[in-house]
């Protein structure tokens, strides 16, 4: 009797902390978000996910250059006008990316944007833009012209029809805020996954760590490697969810800021790093500058990996990383 009393004793209090994944899905920032979080019950699961999509909802209001009221959108139209002071949070998040830029030699850059006009990748587009309209918008292309002065944090985009985008950030961005605010607020473990920028904290109920799949994105059905990931986040750009086809060539909605066309040399880029923030702009960055030009600069940075897939399938890879080619069934 006394031992079932223990049995049942313990049995009860597994069952009262038992940790179980709750997922919730959700269309933010223009995309498809899964917040997962390791939670007891559903009710401190719907807290937490309450938690994580309204600073998403926040960071978008912020950022979006297509909310009239944004800070960003302001900016824009006073370009060529006047400096406008903004948020600490923006003009940081701004320093950042004039960082990215230096270290991606401009192929990071969000005044990409002032050719956003010209380009669509929902599939409307039938033909190539005029080289010379492409000629005359790829001179606003130039983030030495985003002008920063920290004394008084103000933004001024030095010409008219200058414009910026946090396209190539701003969801990791998203990601790493929604995870950190969790974190705060007592989340052990979960996963921020913008349609494919994820990153994670804690481990899965089962004590073991989460893992991501990478996929060919020249063949969808097929996971080629499983890595774990513990704390850290894996980002993958031009994974053709938005290109345009014309003349029987694929184009990414990734700009290739010296010529102001797409960057088509690659299929996808997958960055692991720290912070989804820089794994999303250094994903966006190596598809511009190319496998080995990227490659090169991943090998010099502290603590960032990446895997690309070329579009002959080819699989290169930074020099940290193992590929553990698994099948399928195995995760
Ligand atoms: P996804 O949104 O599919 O994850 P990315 O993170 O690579 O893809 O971001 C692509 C977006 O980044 C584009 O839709 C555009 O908004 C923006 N962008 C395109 N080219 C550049 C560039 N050279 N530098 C910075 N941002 C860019
Ligand atoms: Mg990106």
């Amino acid at each position: 009797m006394r031992y079932l009393t223990v049995v049942l004793l313990s049995l009860m209090t597994f069952f009262s902390t038992a940790q179980k994944k709750f997922d919730h899905k959700m269309k933010l920032m223009g995309s498809s978000f899964t917040i997962t979080v390791v939670a007891e019950n559903q009710q401190e699961a719907d807290k937490h996910i309450k938690v994580a999509v309204e600073e998403i909802k926040r960071i978008e209001n912020l950022i979006s250059s297509w909310k009239e009221t944004s800070e960003t959108s302001r900016i824009n139209k006073n370009a060529g006008i006047k400096p406008i002071r903004v948020s600490k949070e923006l003009f940081s998040l701004i320093e950042r990316c004039q960082t990215i830029s230096r270290i991606t030699n401009g192929a990071f850059d969000i005044s990409f944007a002032s050719i956003d006009h010209i380009w669509n990748f929902d599939g409307s587009m039938k033909t190539m833009p005029d080289s010379s309209v492409v000629e005359q918008s790829v001179r606003n292309i130039n983030y030495r012209n985003i002008l920063l002065d920290k004394k008084k944090r103000t933004v001024f985009l030095k010409h008219e029809g200058m414009k910026i985008g946090f396209g190539a950030i701003g969801k990791g961005y998203a990601a790493d805020k929604a995870k950190s605010r969790l974190q705060k607020t007592g989340s052990r473990a979960g996963i921020i996954n913008a349609s494919g920028d994820l990153t994670t904290w804690g481990r899965q109920p089962s004590g073991k760590k989460w893992t991501v799949g990478i996929t060919n994105p020249l063949n969808k059905n097929r996971v080629f490697s499983w890595f774990p990931v513990d704390d850290r986040a894996v980002v993958t750009s031009g994974d053709y969810e938005q290109f345009v086809e014309l003349n029987g060539t694929k184009y990414s909605h990734i700009i290739d800021p010296r010529t102001g066309y797409p960057a088509h040399g690659l299929a996808s880029v997958t960055v692991f790093a720290p912070k989804a923030e820089l794994a999303d702009a250094l994903a966006t960055s190596i598809f511009v500058m190319g496998a080995d030009a990227g490659i090169n600069m991943v090998d010099q940075i502290k603590h960032v990996d990446c895997v690309i897939v070329d579009k002959n399938g080819n699989i290169l890879k930074s020099k940290n990383i193992q590929l553990n080619t698994i099948n399928n069934e195995e995760n």
